[in-house]
């Protein structure tokens, strides 16, 4: 990718006025631990002169991820346990998500992954590549296969419209989802010939953007999601639920309503997972519940996403406004797909 003119250096950083000078040594403690990237079309977006600047939150390191909780996990969303090889990971019978690229245009700092991504080799070799799309093949219960990563929009057209072709060639395999952050991050990445390669013969490809912030949804960010879905391309959302970026109702009902006037059903809203470092993006159960509450008295529900949890250790989401969750003395409990209980805390 054309990643050359963004900021990975804390000092690149500090020399762009998106962090100030005296916070570069601690910073580069979690530049150390965590992969950064920020890219143009994010900085600029940032209002340098608002501390509170949520797409500076969500992009630009801080030291407060330094701070580990007890609770935080390096796999919160248990995905390990259920990767029968590299790069795959099959949780649900119908559904296998694909990982080929571990790196990102633009790191958000609240990464569920960031344990494992934007480290050294990141794409997934070609043996691998093999590997993983021969698991795909020999299992015929996978309807639908989920890109992910790392951003799989990160890789070129070329590659990118390889995988699609490959998958879609397998009989079982009916729907190819990406799931990105590109068109928000790289939006010239997303060239008519980049949507072009998505399209094969055999399936049917759904994108689904991951969008935080109203204000990332620049015009450059809603002209990229127009090129996909004017080329036939069926696109939903996913959003983070993060304090201090998008944890009120004015926010979330901006979020929601422009990215339904973009052709975008809003679809997931997810409950910040215990990823390391996270601590100061964490919202409670109660108030998440509440927003939605107050979410769904404003607005049409063409606008209202499902507010999920990714059960700690694999054990899938739950639609948090359900009857699967409960609430207990020390905190939460709430039963996944297969019908066991597990405490939340
Ligand atoms: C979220 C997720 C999926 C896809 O779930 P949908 O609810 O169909 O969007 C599939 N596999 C794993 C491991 C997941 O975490
Ligand atoms: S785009 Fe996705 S995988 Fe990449 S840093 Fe953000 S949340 Fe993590």
């Amino acid at each position: 990718m054309s990643s050359e003119k963004s900021f990975h250096k804390i000092s690149d950083l500090a020399a762009a006025g998106l962090i100030s000078p005296a916070k570069v040594p601690a910073l580069e403690k979690v530049a150390a631990r965590y992969a950064v990237a920020v890219t143009p079309a994010l900085a600029a977006l940032i209002d340098k002169s608002d501390p509170a600047d949520p797409i500076a939150r969500a992009f630009v390191p801080s030291e407060a991820e330094l701070e580990t909780a007890p609770e935080e996990r390096l796999d919160p969303i248990g995905d390990t346990a259920h990767s029968p090889v590299p790069g795959i990971v099959h949780r649900h019978r119908d559904r296998a998500l694909f990982e080929p690229i571990l790196a990102c245009p633009a790191y958000c700092r609240f990464c569920f992954r960031r344990a494992e991504i934007g480290r050294g080799e990141n794409a997934l070799s070609a043996e691998a590549t093999d590997r993983a799309i021969a698991y795909i093949a020999f299992h015929p219960e996978i309807r639908e296969v989920i890109l992910t990563g790392g951003d799989p929009f990160a890789l070129s057209a070329r590659r990118a419209g390889e995988i699609a072709s490959r998958l879609a060639a397998i009989d079982h395999v009916r729907v190819v989802r990406w799931h990105t952050r590109v068109p928000i991050t790289e939006p010239e990445h997303v060239s008519d010939a980049f949507v072009a390669a998505l399209i094969v013969p055999g399936a049917t490809t759904v994108v689904a953007l991951h969008a935080d912030h109203p204000r990332e949804l620049h015009p450059e960010a809603r002209a990229a999601c127009a090129r996909l879905i004017d080329a036939g391309i069926p696109m939903v959302s996913q959003t983070v639920l993060l304090k201090g970026v998008n944890d009120t109702v004015e926010t979330l009902q901006a979020l929601m309503e422009t990215l339904v006037e973009m052709r975008i059903k809003p679809y997931y809203l997810h409950h910040p997972d215990l990823a390391p470092g996270t601590g100061h993006f964490r919202v409670s159960v109660e108030d998440g519940l509440a927003l939605m509450r107050e979410l769904r008295k404003r607005v049409s529900g063409l606008c209202v996403p499902h507010y999920v949890l990714d059960i700690p250790g694999g054990f899938a989401k739950v639609p948090l406004d359900s009857a699967d969750v409960e609430k207990t003395d020390t905190g939460w409990r709430v039963r996944d797909h297969v019908g066991d209980w597990h405490e939340y805390p």
